[in-house]
């Protein structure tokens, strides 16, 4: 699950992580009570004003402004609420911004010896362990970073049975180039953000910029925060983290029923059971030409139900030319998977596209026989390779 940058930080404040003050709003007349408040917090005679969307990128999309009286925060907020705003991160439909964080400016306008950095907590799958990722080459061209100059990005892997050791923190702070006050702020930074990423079964924490100050304090300016969904349960709390205006619609309403789903931008859609063969379903579609619209695991317990849900949010996708349904009924029996898709087929009405229904394993038979006795126009395949060749004939 992804959460807002406000959200992030109040976590990492939570922890100890050092964050600029800051206040979100989601109307713009709040904008100079906030930038108020936070000049008496903290003395501050400038402000950010920061879109909070669920996507990266947004200073160089115009999402991010520095606003250095009460009448520019209040423009620059009416200007950012409500926009459309296409980052690199976003596609070129961009997204719609329904709250602005005000933030405490940290570069301290004026101040010479500003350093960005960069350092993020994420999982390296490839050896099972955690690592720090750092650079001394922080701020918004970071993706630039890693792929020109490679070298300049550091990792520290964590052995998971003894968490972050002083030693390593005092590593990362020498990397960074960090002396006196700023060494010892910076290790204590690092711990307590390891602390934080561990805690929340995250996924990853990603601080950039990871700010020095011109009076050596240690800043997160940035925070990009993923929660392992998984481990949600355990963190009842974080649930309240979720902003459904941020997802696609059709992914809500799946997770309503519990279905796996994520929408893709093809013109085939997919009903399948069970991740791998959604994997292979979707590989098949691409070999016969087509693009799959979407994946979607209906789970080991599929039923009529959740197949008529799966089949509705599919078909509200304009873009799919096309439904291939492959089931293999292990647990799951076909023939129960076929009575979803028949009444699915009869609720919703018409159906302009073809189905290409593909059933396999406990009570094939008689699935095949609810499909043709039902007078719908679906086609049937057996073999995975037929199944392929009936969606290529359709788009
Ligand atoms: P994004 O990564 O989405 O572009 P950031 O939060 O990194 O958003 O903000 C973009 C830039 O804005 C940063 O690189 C930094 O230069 C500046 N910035 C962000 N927060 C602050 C802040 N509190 N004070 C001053 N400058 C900031
Ligand atoms: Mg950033």
């Amino acid at each position: 699950m992804n959460i807002h940058e406000y959200q992030a930080k109040a976590i990492l404040s939570r922890f100890g992580v050092a964050v600029p003050a800051g206040i979100v709003i989601d109307d713009a007349q709040k904008a100079q009570d906030a930038a108020r408040e936070l000049q008496e917090k903290t003395g501050t005679n400038s402000w950010v004003v920061k879109a909070q969307i669920h996507a990266g990128g947004r200073g160089k999309g115009g999402g991010v402004k520095l606003a250095r009286n009460l009448d520019e925060v209040k423009t620059k907020a009416e200007n950012i609420l409500g926009m459309q705003l296409v980052t690199p991160q976003t596609g070129a439909a961009g997204k719609k911004v329904h709250k602005v964080l005000i933030q405490q400016d940290i570069y301290y306008p004026g101040a010479s010896e500003i350093r960005e950095l960069y350092v993020s907590v994420l999982l390296n799958r490839a050896t099972g362990r955690n690592i720090i990722m750092y650079s001394t080459e922080g701020g918004m061209d970071i993706e630039a970073v890693a792929e020109k100059t490679p070298h300049l990005i550091y990792k520290e892997e964590i052995d998971p049975s003894v968490g972050i050791q002083p030693f390593q923190a005092r590593k990362i702070a020498f990397n960074l180039g960090l002396e006196g006050k700023a060494f010892k702020e910076m290790t204590r930074f690092v711990t307590a953000l390891y602390k934080a990423y561990i805690e929340s079964d995250a996924s990853l924490f990603e601080i950039n910029p990871l700010l020095k100050t011109s009076d050596d304090l240690i800043f997160a300016a940035d925070a990009k925060v993923n929660l392992d969904d998984n481990a949600l349960f355990r963190h009842l709390d974080y649930a309240e983290l979720r902003d459904v205006n941020e997802e696609d619609p059709s992914e809500t309403e799946a997770s309503e029923f519990n279905l796996n789903f994520i929408k893709l931008n093809g013109n085939v859609g997919c009903m399948v059971n069970g991740a791998g063969l959604a994997m292979a379903t979707m590989d098949i579609i691409k070999l016969s030409g087509g693009e799959p619209a979407n994946f979607l695991d209906v789970g080991g317990t599929a039923n009529a139900q959740t197949v008529e849900a799966g089949f509705r949010i599919i078909l509200k996708d304009p873009s799919v030319k096309a439904i291939l349904i492959n089931i293999f009924g292990g647990i799951v029996r076909c023939d129960r998977v076929a009575q979803g898709v028949v009444d699915a087929y009869k609720s919703i009405g018409t159906v302009h596209v073809p189905v290409i229904v593909r059933l396999q394993g406990t009570n094939a038979v008689e699935a095949k026989n609810l499909i043709d006795q039902s007078g719908l126009k679906v086609f049937s395949a057996v073999s995975l390779q037929d199944a392929a060749d009936l969606v290529r004939k359709s788009v």
